[in-house]
Protein backbone atom coordinates (compact mmCIF):
# COMPACT_ATOMS: atom_id res chain seq x y z
CA UNK A 1 0.00 0.00 0.00
CA UNK A 2 1.06 3.63 -0.59
CA UNK A 3 3.12 5.20 2.69
CA UNK A 4 0.67 8.26 2.22
CA UNK A 5 -2.65 5.52 2.69
CA UNK A 6 -1.03 4.61 6.24
CA UNK A 7 -3.11 5.97 9.30
CA UNK A 8 -1.88 5.70 12.40
CA UNK A 9 -4.78 4.89 14.47
CA UNK A 10 -5.40 1.52 12.60
CA UNK A 11 -1.51 1.22 12.85
CA UNK A 12 -1.91 1.54 17.06
CA UNK A 13 -4.96 -0.36 17.15
CA UNK A 14 -3.56 -3.49 15.43
CA UNK A 15 0.08 -3.05 17.18
CA UNK A 16 -2.36 -4.13 20.39
CA UNK A 17 -4.54 -6.88 18.63
CA UNK A 18 -1.50 -8.48 17.35
CA UNK A 19 0.66 -8.28 20.72
CA UNK A 20 2.73 -5.43 19.98
CA UNK A 21 2.14 -2.72 22.60
CA UNK A 22 -0.66 -2.21 25.10
CA UNK A 23 -1.95 0.76 26.80
CA UNK A 24 -0.27 1.02 30.21
CA UNK A 25 -2.71 -0.66 33.32
CA UNK A 26 -5.40 -0.54 31.00
CA UNK A 27 -7.65 -3.07 33.24
CA UNK A 28 -7.90 0.52 35.44
CA UNK A 29 -9.13 2.45 32.91
CA UNK A 30 -4.71 3.35 31.61
CA UNK A 31 -2.33 5.71 32.45
CA UNK A 32 -1.84 8.93 30.15
CA UNK A 33 2.23 8.84 28.98
CA UNK A 34 3.14 5.23 29.25
CA UNK A 35 2.42 2.01 27.09
CA UNK A 36 3.55 -1.61 27.58
CA UNK A 37 5.54 -3.61 25.33
CA UNK A 38 3.20 -7.25 24.94
CA UNK A 39 4.99 -10.28 23.57
CA UNK A 40 5.50 -9.39 20.04
CA UNK A 41 6.86 -5.47 20.69
CA UNK A 42 9.33 -6.25 23.35
CA UNK A 43 11.16 -8.76 20.49
CA UNK A 44 10.79 -6.03 18.51
CA UNK A 45 12.68 -3.43 20.76
CA UNK A 46 14.92 -5.50 21.94
CA UNK A 47 15.78 -6.21 18.39
CA UNK A 48 15.92 -2.36 17.65
CA UNK A 49 18.36 -1.87 20.80
CA UNK A 50 20.35 -4.93 19.53
CA UNK A 51 21.06 -3.21 16.22
CA UNK A 52 22.00 0.23 17.51
CA UNK A 53 24.48 -1.86 20.29
CA UNK A 54 25.52 -3.60 17.51
CA UNK A 55 25.97 -0.49 15.25
CA UNK A 56 27.08 1.98 17.76
CA UNK A 57 28.97 -0.09 20.11
CA UNK A 58 30.26 -3.58 19.27
CA UNK A 59 31.55 -2.23 16.15
CA UNK A 60 33.30 0.20 17.32
CA UNK A 61 36.97 -0.53 19.03
CA UNK A 62 36.83 2.77 20.61
CA UNK A 63 32.73 3.23 22.29
CA UNK A 64 32.44 1.54 25.74
CA UNK A 65 29.04 0.66 27.01
CA UNK A 66 27.37 1.81 30.22
CA UNK A 67 24.46 1.18 32.30
CA UNK A 68 24.04 4.33 34.57
CA UNK A 69 21.54 4.38 37.54
CA UNK A 70 17.93 6.19 36.70
CA UNK A 71 18.52 7.92 40.14
CA UNK A 72 21.39 9.83 40.68
CA UNK A 73 22.61 13.09 42.84
CA UNK A 74 20.27 15.28 42.21
CA UNK A 75 23.41 17.75 42.13
CA UNK A 76 23.60 16.19 38.27
CA UNK A 77 21.06 17.71 37.41
CA UNK A 78 21.35 21.40 38.46
CA UNK A 79 25.05 21.02 37.20
CA UNK A 80 23.45 20.24 33.92
CA UNK A 81 20.67 22.72 33.86
CA UNK A 82 17.80 20.71 33.82
CA UNK A 83 16.85 22.21 37.90
CA UNK A 84 16.69 25.35 36.51
CA UNK A 85 15.91 25.32 32.71
CA UNK A 86 14.67 22.09 31.46
CA UNK A 87 10.87 23.08 30.54
CA UNK A 88 8.22 23.61 28.47
CA UNK A 89 6.01 26.32 28.07
CA UNK A 90 1.70 25.58 29.33
CA UNK A 91 -0.99 27.28 29.28
CA UNK A 92 -4.61 26.15 30.06
CA UNK A 93 -8.30 26.49 28.19
CA UNK A 94 -9.94 29.06 30.22
CA UNK A 95 -12.98 27.35 29.70
CA UNK A 96 -11.92 23.60 29.69
CA UNK A 97 -9.03 23.68 31.55
CA UNK A 98 -7.47 21.46 28.76
CA UNK A 99 -3.42 22.23 28.82
CA UNK A 100 -1.52 23.00 25.87
CA UNK A 101 2.34 22.99 24.82
CA UNK A 102 2.07 26.81 23.94
CA UNK A 103 5.83 26.01 21.81
CA UNK A 104 4.51 22.88 19.68
CA UNK A 105 0.93 25.22 19.01
CA UNK A 106 3.86 27.91 17.44
CA UNK A 107 5.30 25.33 15.73
CA UNK A 108 2.09 24.81 13.76
CA UNK A 109 2.05 27.71 12.72
CA UNK A 110 5.98 28.25 11.88
CA UNK A 111 6.96 29.50 14.23
CA UNK A 112 9.83 28.31 16.38
CA UNK A 113 9.94 28.71 20.12
CA UNK A 114 12.45 26.89 22.17
CA UNK A 115 14.04 26.35 25.29
CA UNK A 116 16.35 29.24 24.83
CA UNK A 117 13.48 31.75 24.86
CA UNK A 118 12.15 33.70 27.99
CA UNK A 119 8.82 33.34 29.39
CA UNK A 120 8.38 36.82 27.97
CA UNK A 121 9.56 36.07 24.55
CA UNK A 122 7.45 33.19 24.10
CA UNK A 123 4.30 35.08 25.98
CA UNK A 124 4.84 37.75 23.41
CA UNK A 125 4.60 34.97 19.86
CA UNK A 126 1.97 33.61 21.93
CA UNK A 127 0.01 36.44 21.53
CA UNK A 128 0.68 37.74 18.65
CA UNK A 129 -0.61 33.75 17.46
CA UNK A 130 -3.64 33.82 20.04
CA UNK A 131 -6.26 33.94 16.88
CA UNK A 132 -4.73 31.00 15.60
CA UNK A 133 -4.21 28.39 18.65
CA UNK A 134 -7.54 26.71 19.51
CA UNK A 135 -8.50 24.13 22.04
CA UNK A 136 -8.76 20.77 20.35
CA UNK A 137 -11.84 19.73 22.89
CA UNK A 138 -14.04 22.61 22.77
CA UNK A 139 -12.48 25.04 20.43
CA UNK A 140 -11.98 28.13 22.57
CA UNK A 141 -9.35 30.68 21.77
CA UNK A 142 -9.14 31.96 25.35
CA UNK A 143 -6.11 30.39 26.94
CA UNK A 144 -4.13 31.55 30.37
CA UNK A 145 -0.49 33.06 29.58
CA UNK A 146 2.24 30.66 29.06
CA UNK A 147 4.13 29.18 31.83
CA UNK A 148 7.36 27.16 31.85
CA UNK A 149 6.76 23.57 33.26
CA UNK A 150 9.83 22.20 34.85
CA UNK A 151 9.85 18.46 33.25
CA UNK A 152 11.60 16.70 35.70
CA UNK A 153 9.93 13.63 37.62
CA UNK A 154 10.84 14.02 41.27
CA UNK A 155 10.78 11.00 43.32
CA UNK A 156 11.11 10.73 47.14
CA UNK A 157 13.81 7.82 46.79
CA UNK A 158 16.10 8.65 49.64
CA UNK A 159 14.19 11.44 50.55
CA UNK A 160 13.14 10.61 54.29
CA UNK A 161 12.39 14.37 55.03
CA UNK A 162 8.66 15.27 56.28
CA UNK A 163 8.14 18.06 53.53
CA UNK A 164 9.87 16.35 50.67
CA UNK A 165 12.43 19.17 50.77
CA UNK A 166 15.04 17.01 49.22
CA UNK A 167 14.17 16.22 45.69
CA UNK A 168 15.14 13.54 43.86
CA UNK A 169 14.81 13.29 40.17
CA UNK A 170 14.28 10.22 37.56
CA UNK A 171 16.90 10.85 35.25
CA UNK A 172 15.42 12.75 32.29
CA UNK A 173 17.92 11.65 30.11
CA UNK A 174 20.70 8.63 29.79
CA UNK A 175 23.05 11.63 28.96
CA UNK A 176 23.80 12.64 32.38
CA UNK A 177 25.22 9.01 33.57
CA UNK A 178 27.60 8.71 30.95
CA UNK A 179 29.09 12.11 31.65
CA UNK A 180 29.16 11.68 35.61
CA UNK A 181 30.86 8.42 34.71
CA UNK A 182 33.21 9.82 32.18
CA UNK A 183 36.46 9.82 34.26
CA UNK A 184 35.71 6.40 35.48
CA UNK A 185 35.82 5.24 32.50
CA UNK A 186 38.75 7.38 31.31
CA UNK A 187 40.57 6.07 34.93
CA UNK A 188 39.67 2.18 34.02
CA UNK A 189 39.99 1.86 30.25
CA UNK A 190 42.63 4.14 29.74
CA UNK A 191 40.95 5.04 26.19
CA UNK A 192 42.76 6.57 23.49
CA UNK A 193 41.05 10.04 22.37
CA UNK A 194 38.34 10.35 20.70
CA UNK A 195 36.06 7.27 22.23
CA UNK A 196 32.46 7.30 22.71
CA UNK A 197 30.53 5.90 25.83
CA UNK A 198 27.45 4.32 24.98
CA UNK A 199 24.31 3.71 27.45
CA UNK A 200 20.87 2.60 26.62
CA UNK A 201 17.85 3.36 29.60
CA UNK A 202 14.81 4.52 30.48
CA UNK A 203 14.05 8.28 31.12
CA UNK A 204 11.04 10.07 32.52
CA UNK A 205 9.88 13.49 31.98
CA UNK A 206 6.81 15.26 32.76
CA UNK A 207 5.35 15.94 29.47
CA UNK A 208 2.50 18.54 29.22
CA UNK A 209 0.56 16.63 26.76
CA UNK A 210 1.56 12.98 26.21
CA UNK A 211 0.20 11.81 22.53
CA UNK A 212 1.18 10.27 19.39
CA UNK A 213 1.30 6.83 20.52
CA UNK A 214 4.87 6.11 21.60
CA UNK A 215 5.94 9.50 20.09
CA UNK A 216 5.62 11.25 23.04
CA UNK A 217 4.94 9.13 26.66
CA UNK A 218 6.42 10.20 29.93
CA UNK A 219 8.14 7.17 30.87
CA UNK A 220 10.46 5.85 27.84
CA UNK A 221 13.56 4.69 26.54
CA UNK A 222 16.87 6.58 25.20
CA UNK A 223 19.92 5.00 23.56
CA UNK A 224 22.61 7.47 23.80
CA UNK A 225 26.35 8.04 22.62
CA UNK A 226 28.55 10.81 23.76
CA UNK A 227 31.91 11.06 21.57
CA UNK A 228 34.82 12.79 23.47
CA UNK A 229 37.57 14.19 21.07
CA UNK A 230 40.29 16.69 20.89
CA UNK A 231 38.56 20.66 20.22
CA UNK A 232 38.42 21.29 16.68
CA UNK A 233 38.07 17.57 15.83
CA UNK A 234 34.36 17.16 16.47
CA UNK A 235 33.37 18.85 13.94
CA UNK A 236 34.76 15.83 11.32
CA UNK A 237 33.55 13.03 14.25
CA UNK A 238 30.11 14.70 13.73
CA UNK A 239 30.08 14.08 9.93
CA UNK A 240 30.94 10.96 9.71
CA UNK A 241 28.13 9.86 12.79
CA UNK A 242 25.55 11.79 11.07
CA UNK A 243 26.19 9.88 7.86
CA UNK A 244 26.01 6.47 10.15
CA UNK A 245 22.95 7.09 11.63
CA UNK A 246 21.77 7.97 8.51
CA UNK A 247 22.40 4.63 6.91
CA UNK A 248 21.43 2.82 10.31
CA UNK A 249 18.00 4.02 9.53
CA UNK A 250 18.03 2.53 5.89
CA UNK A 251 19.09 -1.01 7.84
CA UNK A 252 16.24 -1.07 9.64
CA UNK A 253 14.41 -1.07 6.64
CA UNK A 254 12.91 2.58 6.38
CA UNK A 255 13.08 4.04 3.16
CA UNK A 256 15.31 7.38 2.49
CA UNK A 257 12.10 8.93 0.77
CA UNK A 258 10.46 8.95 4.47
CA UNK A 259 13.21 10.26 5.97
CA UNK A 260 14.90 13.74 6.28
CA UNK A 261 17.57 15.85 8.04
CA UNK A 262 16.27 19.11 10.31
CA UNK A 263 18.63 21.43 11.12
CA UNK A 264 17.84 23.64 14.29
CA UNK A 265 17.54 27.21 13.30
CA UNK A 266 18.33 28.92 17.34
CA UNK A 267 20.94 26.66 18.77
CA UNK A 268 21.45 26.51 22.50
CA UNK A 269 24.10 29.46 23.60
CA UNK A 270 26.70 26.17 24.02
CA UNK A 271 25.97 24.24 20.68
CA UNK A 272 27.71 24.23 17.82
CA UNK A 273 25.21 22.28 15.49
CA UNK A 274 22.50 20.42 16.10
CA UNK A 275 20.24 17.73 13.18
CA UNK A 276 17.70 16.35 13.61
CA UNK A 277 16.22 12.77 11.70
CA UNK A 278 13.00 13.07 11.18
CA UNK A 279 10.59 9.84 9.92
CA UNK A 280 7.12 10.96 7.78
CA UNK A 281 4.99 9.62 10.14
CA UNK A 282 1.48 8.81 9.27
CA UNK A 283 -0.80 11.31 10.00
CA UNK A 284 1.89 12.85 12.12
CA UNK A 285 4.25 14.35 9.47
CA UNK A 286 7.82 14.36 9.88
CA UNK A 287 9.16 14.49 13.32
CA UNK A 288 12.10 13.70 15.15
CA UNK A 289 13.43 10.44 15.64
CA UNK A 290 16.93 11.06 16.51
CA UNK A 291 19.01 13.82 17.40
CA UNK A 292 22.76 14.45 16.71
CA UNK A 293 24.22 17.46 18.59
CA UNK A 294 27.73 19.59 18.77
CA UNK A 295 27.61 20.31 22.56
CA UNK A 296 31.28 21.65 22.59
CA UNK A 297 33.34 21.45 26.20
CA UNK A 298 29.74 22.56 27.95
CA UNK A 299 28.76 19.60 29.67
CA UNK A 300 32.39 18.26 31.03
CA UNK A 301 32.92 22.27 31.69
CA UNK A 302 29.57 22.36 33.91
CA UNK A 303 30.25 18.69 36.27
CA UNK A 304 33.59 19.79 36.74
CA UNK A 305 32.77 23.06 38.49
CA UNK A 306 30.11 21.84 40.10
CA UNK A 307 31.26 18.77 41.68
CA UNK A 308 35.27 20.26 41.69
CA UNK A 309 36.70 17.19 40.12
CA UNK A 310 38.68 17.66 37.32
CA UNK A 311 37.20 16.59 34.23
CA UNK A 312 39.94 17.14 31.86
CA UNK A 313 41.70 14.70 29.33
CA UNK A 314 45.35 14.37 30.12
CA UNK A 315 46.79 13.30 26.51
CA UNK A 316 50.31 12.68 27.18
CA UNK A 317 50.71 16.01 29.15
CA UNK A 318 48.39 17.80 26.51
CA UNK A 319 45.06 18.58 29.20
CA UNK A 320 41.65 20.04 27.58
CA UNK A 321 38.06 19.36 28.41
CA UNK A 322 36.95 17.21 25.60
CA UNK A 323 34.10 18.44 23.14
CA UNK A 324 31.55 16.21 22.56
CA UNK A 325 29.39 15.14 19.55
CA UNK A 326 25.76 13.59 20.88
CA UNK A 327 23.67 11.48 18.98
CA UNK A 328 20.11 10.36 20.83
CA UNK A 329 17.42 8.35 19.72
CA UNK A 330 14.28 7.19 21.59
CA UNK A 331 13.10 3.39 21.11
CA UNK A 332 9.81 4.22 20.95
CA UNK A 333 10.03 6.63 18.39
CA UNK A 334 11.71 3.66 16.15
CA UNK A 335 9.84 1.81 17.49
CA UNK A 336 6.68 3.65 15.99
CA UNK A 337 9.00 4.32 12.84
CA UNK A 338 9.88 0.61 12.01
CA UNK A 339 6.29 -0.53 12.30
CA UNK A 340 4.55 2.18 10.52
CA UNK A 341 7.45 1.69 7.93
CA UNK A 342 6.22 -2.52 7.68
CA UNK A 343 2.56 -2.21 7.76
CA UNK A 344 1.16 -3.39 4.52
CA UNK A 345 -2.15 -4.28 3.63
CA UNK A 346 -2.03 -6.38 0.57
CA UNK A 347 -4.49 -7.27 -1.96
CA UNK A 348 -4.08 -10.92 -3.50
CA UNK A 349 -5.03 -12.39 -6.13
CA UNK A 350 -8.18 -14.06 -4.80
CA UNK A 351 -9.73 -11.04 -4.26
CA UNK A 352 -8.53 -11.09 -0.04
CA UNK A 353 -6.26 -8.85 1.23
CA UNK A 354 -3.58 -9.05 3.86
CA UNK A 355 -2.27 -7.31 6.40
CA UNK A 356 1.85 -8.13 6.30
CA UNK A 357 4.49 -6.56 8.45
CA UNK A 358 7.23 -6.37 6.29
CA UNK A 359 9.84 -6.15 9.11
CA UNK A 360 13.51 -6.63 7.89
CA UNK A 361 14.58 -10.49 9.00
CA UNK A 362 16.84 -9.16 11.69
CA UNK A 363 14.19 -7.05 13.28
CA UNK A 364 11.26 -9.18 13.11
CA UNK A 365 9.97 -10.38 16.72
CA UNK A 366 9.93 -14.10 15.07
CA UNK A 367 12.41 -14.89 12.61
CA UNK A 368 10.92 -18.72 11.93
CA UNK A 369 7.69 -20.36 12.19
CA UNK A 370 8.40 -24.06 12.01
CA UNK A 371 5.19 -25.63 10.85
CA UNK A 372 4.01 -29.47 10.74
CA UNK A 373 1.68 -30.25 7.61
CA UNK A 374 0.10 -31.91 10.18
CA UNK A 375 -0.19 -33.21 14.04
CA UNK A 376 -0.26 -36.65 13.23
CA UNK A 377 1.72 -39.07 11.75
CA UNK A 378 4.90 -38.46 13.40
CA UNK A 379 4.90 -34.85 11.66
CA UNK A 380 4.15 -32.61 14.74
CA UNK A 381 7.29 -34.67 16.74
CA UNK A 382 9.44 -34.10 14.00
CA UNK A 383 8.68 -30.38 13.42
CA UNK A 384 9.58 -29.82 17.00
CA UNK A 385 12.61 -31.44 16.82
CA UNK A 386 13.72 -28.18 14.03
CA UNK A 387 11.97 -26.10 16.28
CA UNK A 388 14.74 -27.06 19.10
CA UNK A 389 17.54 -27.22 16.87
CA UNK A 390 17.07 -23.70 15.67
CA UNK A 391 15.75 -21.99 18.98
CA UNK A 392 19.59 -20.97 20.20
CA UNK A 393 19.53 -19.73 16.83
CA UNK A 394 16.97 -17.49 15.94
CA UNK A 395 13.61 -15.52 17.06
CA UNK A 396 11.33 -18.98 16.48
CA UNK A 397 7.59 -20.37 17.12
CA UNK A 398 5.68 -23.65 16.72
CA UNK A 399 2.73 -23.34 15.11
CA UNK A 400 0.89 -26.15 14.81
CA UNK A 401 -3.22 -25.28 14.98
CA UNK A 402 -5.22 -24.46 12.05
CA UNK A 403 -4.54 -25.23 7.81
CA UNK A 404 -1.40 -24.10 6.94
CA UNK A 405 -2.49 -21.39 4.75
CA UNK A 406 -4.15 -20.31 7.80
CA UNK A 407 -0.81 -20.23 9.53
CA UNK A 408 0.90 -18.58 7.01
CA UNK A 409 -1.43 -15.54 7.12
CA UNK A 410 -0.55 -15.51 11.21
CA UNK A 411 2.69 -15.37 10.66
CA UNK A 412 2.80 -12.60 7.56
CA UNK A 413 0.42 -10.66 10.29
CA UNK A 414 3.43 -10.56 13.05
CA UNK A 415 6.04 -10.20 9.70
CA UNK A 416 7.61 -13.53 10.10
CA UNK A 417 9.81 -13.58 6.85
CA UNK A 418 10.28 -17.25 6.91
CA UNK A 419 7.89 -20.26 7.41
CA UNK A 420 9.53 -23.83 7.70
CA UNK A 421 6.55 -26.35 6.64
CA UNK A 422 7.81 -30.34 8.07
CA UNK A 423 5.56 -32.57 5.10
CA UNK A 424 4.82 -36.18 4.43
CA UNK A 425 7.79 -36.10 1.79
CA UNK A 426 10.01 -34.25 4.42
CA UNK A 427 10.27 -38.10 6.20
CA UNK A 428 11.71 -39.71 2.87
CA UNK A 429 13.86 -36.69 1.29
CA UNK A 430 15.10 -35.15 4.41
CA UNK A 431 14.09 -31.72 3.31
CA UNK A 432 11.32 -29.06 4.66
CA UNK A 433 9.65 -26.13 2.46
CA UNK A 434 10.50 -22.59 3.12
CA UNK A 435 8.13 -20.05 2.12
CA UNK A 436 8.81 -16.30 1.92
CA UNK A 437 6.64 -14.08 3.20
CA UNK A 438 6.91 -11.15 0.44
CA UNK A 439 7.63 -13.06 -2.58
CA UNK A 440 5.44 -16.22 -0.92
CA UNK A 441 7.50 -18.12 -3.29
CA UNK A 442 8.38 -21.62 -1.30
CA UNK A 443 11.67 -23.43 -2.03
CA UNK A 444 13.23 -27.47 -0.69
CA UNK A 445 15.73 -27.19 1.59
CA UNK A 446 17.52 -30.24 2.86
CA UNK A 447 17.31 -29.90 6.88
CA UNK A 448 21.03 -30.25 7.27
CA UNK A 449 21.49 -27.07 5.18
CA UNK A 450 18.56 -25.52 7.03
CA UNK A 451 20.26 -23.15 9.77
CA UNK A 452 22.86 -22.04 6.92
CA UNK A 453 19.95 -21.15 4.79
CA UNK A 454 18.30 -19.12 7.33
CA UNK A 455 21.51 -17.31 8.78
CA UNK A 456 22.68 -16.20 4.69
CA UNK A 457 18.50 -14.72 4.39
CA UNK A 458 18.28 -13.33 7.75
CA UNK A 459 21.76 -11.48 6.96
P1 LIG B 1 10.90 16.94 21.40
O1 LIG B 1 11.34 18.27 20.83
O2 LIG B 1 10.10 16.11 20.45
O3 LIG B 1 10.30 17.05 22.76
P2 LIG B 1 13.55 16.66 22.31
O4 LIG B 1 14.33 17.48 21.31
O5 LIG B 1 13.26 17.25 23.63
O6 LIG B 1 12.23 16.08 21.63
P3 LIG B 1 15.78 15.12 23.10
O7 LIG B 1 15.86 15.74 24.44
O8 LIG B 1 16.79 15.53 22.08
O9 LIG B 1 14.31 15.32 22.51
O10 LIG B 1 15.75 13.55 23.27
C1 LIG B 1 16.38 12.67 22.37
C2 LIG B 1 15.42 11.65 21.82
O11 LIG B 1 14.68 11.03 22.85
C3 LIG B 1 14.39 12.23 20.86
O12 LIG B 1 14.89 12.33 19.56
C4 LIG B 1 13.28 11.21 20.97
O13 LIG B 1 13.50 10.11 20.09
C5 LIG B 1 13.38 10.72 22.39
N1 LIG B 1 12.37 11.38 23.23
C6 LIG B 1 12.46 12.59 23.83
N2 LIG B 1 11.35 12.86 24.53
C7 LIG B 1 10.52 11.80 24.36
C8 LIG B 1 9.23 11.47 24.85
N3 LIG B 1 8.57 12.28 25.68
N4 LIG B 1 8.68 10.29 24.47
C9 LIG B 1 9.34 9.45 23.67
N5 LIG B 1 10.57 9.70 23.19
C10 LIG B 1 11.17 10.86 23.53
Amino acid sequence: MKHSDKKMDTIIAYAKRKGFVFPSSEIYDGFAGAYDYGPHGVELARAIKRHWWKDVVLKKHNVYGLDAAIVMNPKVWVASGHVAGFSDPLADCRTCQTRIRVDKELEKLGVTADEKMSEEEINKLFDQKRDEIVCIKCGSKDFTEARPINLLVQSNVGDFSTDGSNPVYLRGETAQGIYVNFKNVVDSLHPKIPFGIAQIGKAFRNEISPRQFLFRTREFEQMEMQYFTRPGEDKTAYETWKEERWDSFKQMGISEEHLRWNQHDNLVFYAADAWDIEYQFPDYGFDEVEGLHMRTNYDLTQHSEHSGKDLSFNDNGDKFIPHVVETSIGVGRAFVAVLAEAYDEEELEDGDTRVVLRFVPKLAPVQVAILPLMKKDGLAEAAQQIFADLAGVFRVTYDESGSVGKRYRRQDEIGTPFCVTYDYESKDDKMVTVRDRDSMKQERVAITELTNYLQEKIR
